[in-house]
């Protein structure tokens, strides 16, 4: 801890838990003790700590060949590609690294395609955006973040972004005019405190899209890939984007792997040489989302994800009025706002980490819970139990 005050930049403030260790959905410190893993790497680690699986995937691959850039083909690329549009239902794929690479390279496709195929006039086109959103850290994903802590002193920004409140249909119907390219959103706002929309709400979206020959485009990079009970969280509305960002489980809590996923028209437009990443698709980071994705073939991950979801919401209905005021989510996936007058969410993740369960806050109130979708119910009982004890300060 003390090596990391000195000699890494201060722009986290982690809890006094310093992991040597890791298994499924238990970590151990350096000093021998053991925790259960509350947060999962905020959903990057779905599958659990170094899944026997996905480190058998990895590690086979490490024996053969790791990078080659895009320069040359590789021989896990189109294989990965074609696997991931399978599970998604989508036709192309564009492979990056980070969550926020997939974004930036949604939100670059989005414009590209407003001038080449709807017409907008060059250098006008706007992408409206949800209040409170979460799409990363780049300076044009900050610039459209009503986050002041993560914009202040960044400018200036990046213009052609709009921001409507979330879950509101009749703002984003007054904000989309002729020079609209993309309506840009998370099904469920994870940064934000878990935020689940308003029943119909993203029906509407696709609705107002398709009127206004505007494209949809899911940011999944937090929802997907089972973390709420399905491949995709837009599945629980009954909706497709024409455009998906996907990161974090996506690559197995191993190597960073993200991608956009969508349909040909869209995709369709980027041409040899307009975008690229030297690591992005490169065969260890194919090998292992493709392990990912046969993990999610089996639908094993959703099952589990649904059945203890519904146990934990359950269990923490159950604390309303008892040290929490309200509690929102899908899936094995919550969003737990401390009552008035209880501990800070900080307070409380140290008071958790106290009794050997690690969870992390976001904004003052509220904990987010995520744990890995292989936790036993169980060590989920013993998890809820301890914010039960917490919350109650
Ligand atoms: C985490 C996250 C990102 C950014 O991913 P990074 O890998 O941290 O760049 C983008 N969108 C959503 C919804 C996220 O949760």
């Amino acid at each position: 801890m003390a090596l990391d005050e000195q000699w890494s930049t201060h722009n986290y403030h982690p809890l006094p838990v310093v992991i040597a260790e890791a298994e499924g959905a238990s970590v151990t410190d350096v000093a021998g003790k053991s925790y259960l893993d509350f947060l999962a790497g905020y959903s990057a680690l779905n599958f659990g700590h170094r899944n026997p699986e996905l480190i058998a995937a990895a590690t086979e691959q490490l024996g053969r060949v790791t990078l080659t850039s895009r320069a040359f083909h590789h021989d896990q690329l189109g294989l990965f590609c074609r696997e991931l549009a399978e599970l998604t239902g989508t036709e192309m794929v564009l492979p990056m690294n980070s969550g926020a690479e997939a974004v930036e390279s949604a939100v670059k496709v989005a414009r590209k395609w407003a001038y080449q195929v709807k017409g907008v006039p060059a250098g006008t086109a706007e992408i409206v955006v949800a209040a409170s959103n979460f799409h990363g850290r780049t300076t044009t994903i900050v610039s459209f973040s009503d986050d002041e802590t993560a914009r202040a002193d960044y400018g200036p920004f990046t213009p052609g972004f709009v921001q409507v409140p979330y879950g509101d249909a009749e703002a984003l119907k007054a904000a989309i005019t002729p020079r609209t390219a993309a309506v840009l959103m998370e099904p469920i706002q994870g940064e934000a405190g878990v935020i689940v929309p308003p029943e119909g709400f993203f029906a509407a979206v696709r609705r107002l899209c398709d009127e206004n020959n505007v494209l949809m485009i899911a940011d999944e990079i937090q929802s997907g890939l089972a973390r709420t009970g399905t491949v995709l969280a837009l599945e629980h509305e009954g909706v497709r984007a024409d455009l998906y960002t996907l990161g974090k489980a996506l690559g197995g809590g191993i190597v960073p792997v993200s991608a956009v996923v969508g349909s040909r028209d869209v995709l369709g437009v980027l041409k040899p040489g307009e975008h690229g990443s030297t690591f992005g698709g490169n065969p260890l980071a194919c090998a292992v989302g493709r392990a990912v994705v046969r993990m999610l073939q089996t639908g094993e991950y959703q099952k589990r994800s649904a059945e203890l979801g519904a146990h934990l919401h359950e269990r923490l209905a159950k604390l309303v009025g008892d040290g929490v005021s309200e509690v929102r989510g899908r899936g094995l996936w919550a969003g737990v706002d401390i009552a008035p007058g209880g501990p800070t969410g900080r307070a409380a993740s140290e008071a958790l980490a106290g009794l050997g369960v690690l969870c992390k806050e976001t904004h003052d109130r509220t904990l987010r819970v995520a744990p890995p979708l292989v936790i036993t119910e169980a060590e989920l009982d013993r998890g809820v139990d301890a914010i039960a004890q917490v919350v109650r300060g």
